[in-house]
């Protein structure tokens, strides 16, 4: 493992690249990374790489999002089979008859996309949202617009309750952050009784509605960061958060929520990339995450909605 990890560093210098990891890799992953973020601010550390190659530590649409902002870069990707349910559970040619289907009835929309989506989907777009920016894009779309939602039933849904916003959902959804056990949460507040419930709002309204504190994942670090003296949360995304957490504030401690169907609530997806794929896709330069066309109309929309 040790000799893994320095072949990594070498070949990462040799190669003259960057590696980009999302909190939801494993902390060996995370600790080698340059940058670590959530989605939106990996889409912005990735307009700010002076290297020539970008490894991507996450899943497909990150990497596709990494690429459109750096066409003239090599952008790698350890294991290209790493998706999103999210991202799988809206593709574009259902979208587009949909809206189209809605544009025939008369309605007038604009279509808010959560950046947990496929480039063509992005294309398809008026707006592309993170969960740290989402409310303030569903305030400026005007009034006498509707908002189509994708592909996030559950963050839509948060986003109505906060904003006030009603909108047509898309029934998408997260496969970690959905089934995360109601009847477990409560059982860990009772062991934990001053624990600090803190969840994401790609969680449903049923685990949502027993926590203390909902955000991305930016925001959970701000707000557990704002709590000098050693408390214990109750944790409610994906189970490698917590190693970002432990590492920026080991004053706390924490306890994941358990799932309905497995207690470790770790992403299979982001799970696929490991340290043996990354120091491969270093040595071979792939796999690699080709220009497309649909790129460049995603760019503009990515840009106008998260980058200026
Ligand atoms: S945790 Fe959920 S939303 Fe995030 S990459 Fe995995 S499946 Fe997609």
């Amino acid at each position: 493992m040790i000799d893994l990890i320095e072949e990594i560093k070498d070949l990462k210098k040799a190669k003259n690249a960057t590696l980009l990891a999302h909190y939801y890799q494993e902390g060996d992953i995370q600790e080698l990374a340059d940058f670590t973020g959530d989605s939106l601010k990996l889409a912005r550390e990735a307009t700010k790489v002076k290297t020539p190659v970008i490894v991507f530590c996450g899943v497909h649409f990150m990497a596709e999002t990494a690429k459109m902002l750096n066409p003239e870069k090599k952008v790698l990707l350890p294991d290209l089979q790493a998706g999103c349910s999210l991202a799988e559970s809206c593709p574009a040619e259902k979208l587009l008859r949909f809206q189209e289907m809605l544009r025939e009835n008369g309605r007038r929309f604009q279509t808010v996309t959560y950046i947990n989506s496929s480039a063509a989907v992005k294309a398809l777009s008026d707006w592309v949202v993170t969960s740290g920016n989402a409310e303030e894009i569903i305030r400026r779309v005007p009034a006498d617009q509707e908002i189509l939602f994708v592909p996030d039933r559950h963050l839509g849904q948060y986003l109505t309750e906060i904003t006030g916003r009603k909108m047509i959902l898309w029934n998408g959804a997260c496969i970690v952050h959905e089934i995360f056990s109601v009847g477990d949460l409560l059982t860990l507040k009772r062991q934990v009784p001053a624990g600090i419930t803190v969840a994401h709002p790609e969680c449903p309204a049923n685990i949502r509605e027993h926590s203390d504190f909902v955000g991305g994942t930016e925001a959970m670090l701000k707000y557990i960061g704002g709590f000098a003296d050693q408390k214990d949360f109750l944790v409610a995304t994906e189970a490698n958060m917590m190693w970002q957490m432990q590492h920026k504030f080991p004053q706390h401690r924490y306890h994941p929520v358990p799932g309905i169907t497995c207690a470790c609530n770790k992403c299979p997806h982001m799970a696929r990339n490991t340290l043996e794929k990354v120091r491969d896709c270093l040595m071979y330069g792939r796999p690699e995450i080709e220009w497309q066309p649909e790129f460049a109309r995603a760019r503009e929309v990515v840009t106008r909605s998260l980058l200026n």
